[in-house]
């Protein structure tokens, strides 16, 4: 049996465990013993060195995302270190840091899968809500779907490149923008704050439009050229923008 006699075998860890989505007020993740996971064929055993916490989990946590999973282990910004390979995993020597994110798995035959855009699979898994996530000592991921992190990071500074990070990246890239370009962003929470500076690196200048006084401030250490409310007028013609805001309203219309 793959991993029989490693370490962890028939081992307990310490997780935050989720029986039943509830207000956060009221604690519902319970810090508790459970059974080291096994991880199964093409899967991998990582021990885990710091997760993020992303709004999303809050969403799991207090049953706006319906249970999928019940308990459930939440988190899905995690680094860690491969501890054990299971069988025909081969990707990752022991040791090694890596990164786990959201889509744990995809089906890998839908149109969307075939077709390279596995990000809309119709039937995926998401670590920390149909599988088991990163508030705990350990974790089992697909090796396909996990990263290597380069050296070069602090463990807590690479988490929440694997929520934020992903989503702000993949937005900067679609928007097209370009060095001396004008970029708009609106909403300015996690994802927003990491494409900023990913946007003033290729040397474009950024406009953040968002309600909340404190991120306007942090927008501006962070570099932007202006801030504003959600509807004021940026100052200049812009030449892409980002919506991040979860607010209708501020979508245009065509
Ligand atoms: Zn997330
Ligand atoms: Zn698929």
């Amino acid at each position: 049996m793959p991993g029989q006699g490693s370490a962890s075998w028939g081992k307990g860890m310490k997780a935050c465990l989720l029986q039943a989505p509830a207000p956060i007020e009221t604690n519902p993740l319970n810090f508790t013993d459970v059974a080291v996971p096994r991880p199964g064929r093409g899967e991998i055993l990582v021990r885990v060195r710091a997760c993020g916490v992303c709004r999303t989990d809050l969403h799991v946590v207090e049953g706006e995302l319906p249970p999928r999973k019940s308990p459930i282990i939440p988190g899905h910004q995690i680094v860690g270190v491969v501890e054990e390979n299971g069988a025909d995993a081969h990707r990752f020597s022991k040791g090694v840091r890596v990164g786990i994110a959201w889509l744990h798995r995809t089906d890998g035959t839908c149109e969307y899968c075939r077709a390279g855009a596995e990000n809309l699979c119709d039937h995926p898994s998401f670590t920390g809500y149909t599988v088991d996530g990163g508030y705990a000592e350990y974790v089992v991921a697909d090796e396909d779907f996990v990263y290597p992190i380069p050296a070069g990071f602090a463990d807590e500074h690479a988490a929440p490149l694997l929520c934020a990070g992903i989503i702000g990246f993949r937005s900067l890239r679609l928007s097209g923008i370009k060095e001396g370009g004008r970029l708009g962003l609106y909403g300015f929470g996690a994802a927003a704050h990491v494409a900023i500076q990913v946007a003033r690196h290729w040397g474009a200048e950024v406009y953040a439009s968002t309600r909340d006084a404190r991120h306007q401030q942090l927008a501006l250490e962070l570099g932007a050229k202006w801030t504003g409310d959600t509807f004021a007028e940026p100052p200049v013609k812009l030449d892409a923008v980002i919506i991040f805001a979860p607010a209708g309203e501020i979508v245009p219309s065509i």
